[in-house]
């Protein structure tokens, strides 16, 4: 199973992964996680991202591309992989679209989380609260810099991948089981 889920920051994608993982035995590949991993490990990715994922905007289209490419070819992607924070530009979704025809894949799914942009700002601000400021882009001003790139340059893909019938929408404001379980009947 190789599956897409889109959704503005705060969303679910992340927990709604994680349950997907367990689910399906496929590992998450977060964009996110994997550039927070550099920045902390201070690796020469790590320090050119740093600055640009914390104040909420993209890193470049070719930097993430590369880095998902690599991550595809290792042996436990093998049966699947759930793509969480990426693809996040059309940019992207095309560099997605070339890499998987050349390593002979195809996607089955495209999940879009849809949620309310208000209940977002409170979720993601009870996350900085609760992690103990772990996060240094989970704060309010940050936070609506994300909501604004994702309006502007991630939120054309659910038309993108609505033209390729790929597309699945479920309510992201339902509880955590609720959206799993319409994650499922979406893609089963
Ligand atoms: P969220 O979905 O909560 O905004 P993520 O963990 O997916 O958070 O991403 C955090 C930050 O990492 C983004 O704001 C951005 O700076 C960077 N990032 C993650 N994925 C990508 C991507 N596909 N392209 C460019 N930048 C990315």
């Amino acid at each position: 199973m190789r599956l897409v889920l889109l959704g503005p920051p705060g969303a679910g994608k992340g927990t709604q992964a994680q349950i997907l993982v367990n689910t399906y035995s496929i590992p998450q590949l977060s964009t996110g996680d994997m550039l927070r991993a550099a920045i902390a490990a201070k690796t020469p990715l790590g320090l050119e991202a740093k600055a640009i994922v914390d104040r909420g905007d993209l890193v470049s289209d070719d930097i993430v591309s590369g880095i998902i490419s690599d991550r595809m070819d290792q042996p436990d992607c093998k049966n699947g992989f759930i793509l969480d924070g990426f693809p996040r530009t059309i940019a992207q979704a095309e560099a997605l679209d070339g890499m998987l025809t050349s390593k002979g894949l195809t996607l089955d799914a495209v999940v879009e989380i849809k949620a309310n942009p208000d209940v977002l700002v409170e979720r993601i601000i009870n996350r900085a609260k609760e992690s103990g400021g772990a996060r240094a882009d989970d704060n309010e001003e940050v936070l609506r810099k994300r909501l604004d790139v994702y309006t502007q340059q991630t939120a054309p893909l659910v038309s993108y991948y609505a033209d390729t019938g790929l597309l699945k929408s479920v309510d992201g404001m339902a509880s955590v089981d609720e959206v799993t379980a319409s994650i499922k009947a979406a893609i089963e």
